[in-house]
């Protein structure tokens, strides 16, 4: 009871979804106050104005009342002015009628209009007014009558407590109208009521539905991170408690991008459902499959007894992978790589356990995929390290400890080096010298290849000047350029700058591109190439073959010369009588689109003997020499020239 008491006198706070179905419900509330208006003077025209012939009146006030409420209305119906407005006009007929001899029948209104008001708005603001305005008519017309004021020289007000018949039956018309009103006002009541209560339901179950989807993968229905993280919570707690031990593996499919670039997302959508179903399938019930990205899934693996019983779940999620998979009439061959890490051997910490079997995942990737690695310290002292060797390069290019080995690239008819491949080194000041292949990845990863990428165009730049002031006009420099220095504007005017800057012919100077930066930003690449082409600069394609460059490609590219990728030179064997078709294919196409063809890597004399019978022209390679520093090769260049 109570409740419904607050339920007809409070305006419910409305969410602002259902704003919109509110307002209509208020302006409908108003047309239904406005319609009791023009009934309300039609009665003080025609009916109570019948006794004491004060019609005119009635029509006068009454048709004042109303227009001035229609006014309102025009402009302001649905909003709380409105609702004002309206009780007041309401209650202002009262007034009416008593001045035309009708006290009773105002009580009537009193009564009706305040139910009126309050269930059609559920307002209490009207309510409230429309209770002044009674109370101050009251204290007006009784200080009035005292005064016996007429308005429009008709009689004034005098209460008529005796009651004709003619009272009884206006007063039966009235219940009448007020029955009309009132169940009109309870159909639209009940109404809105179910309206508001389907909404309330709707509101319920989105809410079900936000906190299903808040914590589950949309895709899989499988839990997502961050349910990931609670249960992990609940596991820890209770492995801690009955001292077990839990393993988390860290699952990542084997070139799933392929799947999804070349079949399309749906295929891929309906791949990883497949999985999703495969692996929940695999583990146990009290086991968590979840799907934390893309095509990344964690396990936790409850209650581990010994490593080798891990490792037979792991072997047999690897060969589930491993047979074909059906999807949408599509034969897939998928294979997955994993990480495992163990609570509490490898940690204590939720963070660290999940992070420790991405990083183990990651080296499975490494180490050729399809496996798994278990999270080893030895991993984490790599990772350990890989970490400083960030942090460290960028005081190394301060302290000048990056330098340029040159490897020199020799004309196989004459023996004569035509150039050579400058190779980055890392002097450091305690580690000795490091090599790039452990810290340009890193620098790539973390963009100092930018910075450290101009140092080497400018550095490539000053090593030509050298070359030219001790008269080697005809030695060209490469250097190697990586795909991240392609998405930034700048290379283009660096090797402008360095160009430049340093009086060098632009043709001495040539860049070393992998197939990757081709397919990377085609158009944006393409129109890259082409500039620095135009500044005179050769074009080499590196470890060409290994990627997926097509003839057009090669053709819409300004390239200069392609470079056969070392691990086609180390087939060629010794009993060189078998033909290497891709290395014969790679110089023929080479002379058809006339580019220079150099192969690499070459370490023994029958490679470079293969290459110069199959018309390669030139080559570079430990079995002339290695990489090596600068003052060396000046001497090696003398040596070569003399
Ligand atoms: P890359 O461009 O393919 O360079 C050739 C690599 O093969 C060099 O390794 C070179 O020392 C090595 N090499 C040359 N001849 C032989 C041979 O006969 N036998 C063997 N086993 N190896 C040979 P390096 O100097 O360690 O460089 C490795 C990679 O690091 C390079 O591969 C290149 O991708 C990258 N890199 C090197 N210097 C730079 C640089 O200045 N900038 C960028 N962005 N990357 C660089
Ligand atoms: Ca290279
Ligand atoms: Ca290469």
């Amino acid at each position: 009871m109570n409740r419904s008491m607050t339920n007809l006198f409070t305006l419910p706070k409305i969410p602002p979804f259902a704003r919109e179905n509110f307002d209509a419900s208020f302006v409908q509330a108003d047309k239904v106050m406005m319609v009791l208006l023009l009934v309300q003077w039609a009665i003080a025209t025609f009916i109570t104005s019948v006794s004491f012939d004060t019609y005119l009146y009635g029509f006068i006030s009454g048709g004042s009342i109303t227009l001035s409420a229609l006014g309102v209305y025009r402009y302001y119906k649905g909003t709380q002015l409105m609702r004002v407005v309206a009780a007041i006009a309401m209650m202002l007929f009262s007034v009416v009628y008593i001045q035309q001899h009708y006290g009773r029948i105002e009580m009537h209104f009193h009564v009706f209009i305040a139910m009126a008001i309050l269930s059609l708005y559920k307002d209490i603001v009207p309510v409230v007014v429309a209770a002044m305005t009674t109370i101050l008519h009251h204290f007006v017309f009784n200080y009035l009558q005292l005064y016996e004021v007429s308005l429009f020289d008709m009689p004034v007000m005098v209460f008529n407590y005796g009651c004709g018949i003619d009272i009884v039956l206006l007063h039966g018309v009235f219940v009448l109208v007020e029955v009309i009103v009132i169940a009109y006002i309870i159909k639209l009541q009940i109404e809105y009521g179910v309206e508001l209560n389907r909404s309330e339901n709707q509101i319920l179950g989105l809410n079900e539905e936000l906190s299903y989807t808040s914590m589950h993968d949309t895709l899989t229905g499988l839990p997502n991170r961050q349910s990931l993280r609670s249960k992990l919570n609940l596991i820890l707690a209770n492995a801690d408690r009955n001292q077990k031990k839990f393993a988390v593996l860290f699952l990542d499919l084997d070139h799933f991008k392929n799947v999804n670039d070349t079949l399309g997302h749906v295929v891929g959508d309906a791949l990883l459902k497949t999985v999703a179903k495969k692996l929940t399938s695999i583990v146990r019930a009290n086991d968590v499959v979840s799907r934390i990205g893309g095509d990344e899934f964690i396990i936790i693996l409850n209650e581990v007894k010994e490593n080798t019983a891990l490792e037979n779940v792991i072997i047999k999620i690897l060969e589930a992978f491993r047979k074909e998979w059906i999807i949408q009439g599509h034969f897939l061959r998928l294979s997955v790589s994993i990480g495992a890490s163990v609570y509490p051997d490898d940690s204590k910490e939720i963070d660290e356990l999940m992070k420790f079997a991405d990083i183990a995942m990651y080296k499975a990737k490494a180490e050729g995929r399809d496996q798994f690695s278990f999270f080893t310290g030895e991993l984490n002292r790599k990772i350990h390290e890989e970490v400083e060797i960030a942090n460290d390069m960028f005081r190394a290019l301060e302290e000048e400890e990056f330098l340029l080995y040159l490897q020199p690239k020799i004309e196989i008819a004459t023996g004569k080096i035509i150039g050579a491949e400058a190779l980055i080194r890392w002097n450091h000041c305690t580690k000795g010298l490091i090599y790039p292949n452990s810290f340009i990845p890193i620098a790539e990863n973390n963009g100092f290849i930018l910075k450290l990428g101009t140092w080497i165009l400018y550095e490539t730049a000053r090593m030509i000047r050298r070359l030219e002031r001790a008269g080697y006009n005809d030695i060209h420099i490469s250097c190697n350029v990586s795909t991240r220095q392609f998405q930034n504007l700048n290379m283009y005017s660096d090797i402008d700058t360095a160009i430049r800057e340093h009086g060098i012919n632009p043709n001495l100077f040539a860049i070393e591109i992998t197939e990757s930066v081709m397919m990377q930003y085609l158009e944006v690449t393409l129109e890259v190439l082409k500039k620095i082409k135009n500044l005179g600069v050769h074009i080499c394609m590196d470890d060409f073959g290994t990627g997926y460059s097509s003839l057009s490609y090669l053709q819409k590219f300004p390239i200069d010369s392609l470079k056969i990728d070392k691990s086609f030179v180390d087939d060629i064997s010794e009993n060189g009588d078998n033909e290497h078709i891709l290395i014969n294919t790679i110089i023929a196409m080479g002379q058809t689109l006339n580019l220079h063809v150099i192969a690499e890597g070459v370490e023994e004399s029958y490679q470079e003997e293969y290459l110069k019978s199959r018309g390669c022209s030139y080559y570079q390679g430990y079995y002339f020499s290695k990489p090596i520093g600068e003052e060396r090769f000046f001497e090696l260049l003398a040596r070569n020239r003399s």
